[in-house]
């Protein structure tokens, strides 16, 4: 499998953002990320000014961020060449983007905002709907936000990456409770801005800055790397497709940079023959079921089953057995802070 490394959710100057598209490119390419996505509100101005596509060695993907007529209910539709209306319902907006072929994300679901008036909540509110490819489990912008209080505002915003706490819970249960129906791929969002602020209405400050973010939540997405065999780029229209099918299917994991360069993380699942990766569907037979995790740093791997932590052990190769059906991930710690979020490993009976 082919890793690419990048990030999800940009705003630019196109909408609410501070940056151009090749400024922003710019930085990402100094991080050394291999993907952006970019989601300005109500836009794909970028789209039809050709910045999609392969920049050197990196993959720029112009989607936008849809919202409802009460401004909740956020997603990011992407493969998709022109704006829907702007008064549709979420049920509205997430099946035609179905329909046209798009990819959806459901941004920033449970967001709760902060007691700051400056920022309001902007969650997802509409459960039933079905046809969404993932969910954003892991907001940057949001959870800094959360718990942002007019004490401790100046100490996050001089380590906004310390702050980093994790998905919340609500949101990961409901997305295991999800791939118990359907598979529907998690992945990390940034919802950067980079908003010029006025520190106690007088410092200028700069509210997460684009190069801050690029090295924090990162989605690794693993692709089929037969594309990728020639020394030459393979066609962007190629690349695209596969990397969309392997977000949705959940062939990817989510990690915070700041704890560790993630890259070569893998979390396999055997029985007897059979094995498979994150993402990937297990049809249980007779025997043991062994899960394998590969960290390119030690850590302290916690397994979860239906999301109940089953057992966690510390090492860089670490191995768990377990006998049951189950939609099975692993969450890895380093300082005892969240550093990596496996999508799932969906063990099925063999009916
Ligand atoms: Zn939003
Ligand atoms: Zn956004």
């Amino acid at each position: 499998m082919k890793e690419l490394t990048g990030a999800i959710h940009i705003h630019t100057k196109f909408s609410d953002g501070t940056k151009d598209v090749p400024e922003i490119i710019d930085i990402a390419r100094e991080v050394g990320l291999d993907f952006l996505m970019f989601s300005d509100h109500h836009t794909l101005e970028p789209k039809r000014l050709g910045f999609e596509g392969w920049h050197g060695n990196l993959l720029v993907f112009i989607g936008y961020e849809i919202n409802d007529k009460d401004d909740n209910n956020h997603y990011l539709a992407f493969n998709i060449e022109k704006e829907l209306n702007n008064h549709l319902t979420p049920e509205e907006y997430v099946r035609i983007i179905k329909e046209k072929g798009g990819f959806g994300i459901i941004a920033h679901p449970d967001e709760q905002g902060s007691k700051i008036e400056r920022f309001r909540t902007f969650p997802w509110k509409n459960w039933e709907i079905n046809g969404y490819s993932c969910i954003e489990i892991w907001n940057q912008m949001s959870e800094w936000k959360e718990g942002l209080t007019k004490r401790n505002q100046l100490w996050k915003l001089l380590h906004p990456r310390k702050s980093l706490k994790g998905p919340k819970q609500i949101t990961l249960k409901r997305w295991d409770e999800i791939n118990k129906i359907r598979k529907v791929g998690g992945i990390g969002g940034l919802d950067v801005h980079a908003v010029h602020y006025r520190l106690f209405k007088i410092f200028p400050v700069i509210i997460y800055r684009y190069k801050v973010h690029f090295k924090s939540i990162r989605t690794h997405v693993l692709i089929d790397d037969s594309l990728f065999k020639n020394n030459s780029l393979p066609a962007f229209e190629k690349v695209k497709v596969k990397f969309y099918h392997s977000l949705s299917s959940g062939r990817c994991f989510i990690s915070n940079f700041a704890l560790g360069d993630a890259r070569n993380f893998r979390f396999l699942c055997e029985s007897g023959n059979n094995i498979v990766e994150t993402g990937e569907d297990l049809i249980k037979n007779e025997g043991r079921i062994k899960f394998h995790c590969n960290l390119p740093l030690k850590g302290e791997v916690r397994l979860f089953k239906d999301s109940v932590l089953k057992d966690k052990k510390r090492g860089k190769e670490v191995s768990f057995s377990c006998d049951e059906p189950g939609i099975y991930r692993v969450e890895v710690y380093r300082k005892r802070k969240p550093w990596i979020y496996s999508n799932p490993i969906r063990v099925l009976k063999n009916e």
